[in-house]
């Protein structure tokens, strides 16, 4: 594996890789680092579906909205290195702040057209503008043909076509379907703040989804999430910042399930002072 920190260095490699085969093909998987199955799943793909495959490891600062968060945002890069090895990963992409945004660079304002200000962008004012800063960068050194998301983020895998539809941006965007571990928690970077026990007890909010998918047809959609909210209540040191349905494009909540073709549950709960975020189409 290639392993760069130089954004100049990356594009003069892509540079030359096009001119001597224009049809090459390069998949593209932004990530924050401290990988696990979850981040796996998209390199995995990244690099069955390309000719060359890049992942980038970068926290970035700008869409952090409390700095402690930041600061202890786990950093274990020997095992990213490992992992990606052996993944068969073609390139990672490892660059310093100053690389992504030197002295000049101003930070952009995207139209997201009111998608930043929803849900996660309301408990996080900036995250998805921040967001956007670091991916339009991205794209502009590697121009990839296709980059991966993980569904996991929901509101992201939205804001970041919007983005590309934006810009003009000429790469396409595959959503990945969460990873869980067996019991059920979506994969996070997050987890393994939780202790064993925890992570153990962290299902419910993967059940509850389940739960208000099997039962919303019967009791409603309103009253299935309102029942789901009550249950997760019951459940000590777990607190609901929200529960939702939404339509899965404009992200406008949705009441009732014949409000929208396509709705999507979307849910942040507080576990132990951990933020489990998870989502799930009905
Ligand atoms: P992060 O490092 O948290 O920024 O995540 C990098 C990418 O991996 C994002 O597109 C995430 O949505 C994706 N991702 C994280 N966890 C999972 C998961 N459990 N399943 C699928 N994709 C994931």
């Amino acid at each position: 594996m290639i392993l760069t920190k130089s954004a100049l260095e990356l594009t003069n490699y892509l540079h030359l890789l096009r001119s001597s085969d224009q049809s090459v093909t390069v998949g593209f998987v932004p990530t924050m680092g401290a990988l696990h199955q979850g981040h796996m799943t998209l390199v995995n793909k990244s690099v069955q579906e390309n000719d060359i495959s890049i992942c980038s490891v970068f926290v970035n600062p700008t869409q952090f909205g409390e700095k402690s968060d930041l600061v202890n945002y786990p950093k274990p890069i020997e095992k990213d290195i490992e992992l990606l090895m052996q993944a068969k990963n073609k390139i990672l992409f490892l660059p310093e702040v100053d690389e992504m945004y030197p002295k000049s660079y101003e930070q952009q304002n995207f139209d997201l057209q009111n998608l930043d200000f929803k849900i996660e962008g309301k408990q996080r004012p900036g995250h998805f503008q921040g967001v956007c800063n670091v991916l339009y960068r991205f794209f502009q050194i590697i121009e990839p043909t296709r980059a991966y998301f993980g569904q996991k983020d929901f509101q992201q895998t939205v804001v970041v076509k919007r983005l590309v539809q934006l810009m003009g941006i000429d790469t396409s965007i595959d959503v990945v379907p969460i990873a869980r571990e067996e019991h059920g928690l979506a994969m996070s970077s997050r987890n393994i703040r939780l202790s064993q026990q925890a992570r153990k007890e962290a299902d419910f909010l993967y059940k509850n989804l389940l739960q208000i998918k099997s039962g919303y047809k019967l009791l409603g959609l309103k009253a299935a999430i309102s029942a789901a909210k009550q249950r997760i209540a019951q459940i000590p040191e777990a607190e609901t910042e929200y529960l939702l349905a939404v339509d899965a494009g404009s992200l406008e909540e949705v009441e009732n399930e014949a409000e929208s073709e396509q709705i999507v549950l979307l849910a942040v709960v507080k576990f132990h002072g951990v933020r489990l975020l998870d989502n799930m189409y009905l």
